[in-house]
């Protein structure tokens, strides 16, 4: 494949064993790092360090303490990935694929509840969307948590924008096992690839 990119979504500790621990969240999380280690990485001869071979960017929920999405302000979760806590936070095991510029954070206006990261904006002020259009991915493989909603809607949104989007199976996790098949069957009848 080319022109590929890989989105991981929200693999932050709040919803891997905090405050809204998602299901197989760690296996989600090693299954993910088993993917970029197999299939995107090689180690760099120049430098001796450790790259991939195709982008890799980051999803990030991060919340204002006073996020509407929070129990005490009526929403529906409980307080998570609150700017500066740990809970926000990407998992250490991804992090040598972790660049800030690469790094697209959403829930920042407190009145705004933001599932998708399309929209999600890295440190100059760019959109994911706009920053896999000036690096020329048409290909975007999604993993992450969760499937029902943040990835789910950053696949959807992708997808409406034209690019091609594979989900991938393995390297997701969900609130409910339910809502996880139905959230797969609707992607794939979208058009989204279960991979
Ligand atoms: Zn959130």
């Amino acid at each position: 494949m080319k022109n590929v990119a890989l989105v991981v979504v929200d693999m932050l500790y709040d919803f891997i064993d905090g405050s809204m621990a998602c299901q197989e969240a760690e296996k989600a999380v090693d299954n993910s790092l088993r993917y970029i280690e197999e299939v995107t990485a090689q180690t760099d001869p120049d430098d001796s360090g450790i790259r991939s071979i195709f982008p890799i960017l980051f999803v990030r929920d991060h919340h204002p303490a006073n996020h509407c999405s929070f129990q005490e302000q009526g929403g529906p979760w409980p307080p998570h990935c609150v700017q500066g806590t740990h809970g926000a936070d990407v998992h250490e095991k991804l992090l040598p694929y972790l660049t800030e510029d690469l790094c697209f954070y959403k829930g920042e206006n407190p009145a705004l509840e933001q599932y998708s990261g399309f929209e999600g904006k890295n440190p100059a002020g760019q959109s994911l969307g706009e920053v896999l259009e000036l690096m020329d991915i048409q290909n975007v493989l999604v993993c992450g948590i969760a499937t029902e909603y943040c990835v789910r809607n950053t696949a959807e949104d992708l997808l409406k924008a034209g690019f091609r989007v594979s989900v991938l199976k393995d390297c997701i996790s969900y609130v409910d096992a339910k809502g996880h098949e139905e959230a797969l069957a609707a992607m794939e009848a979208e058009g989204i690839r279960l991979i």
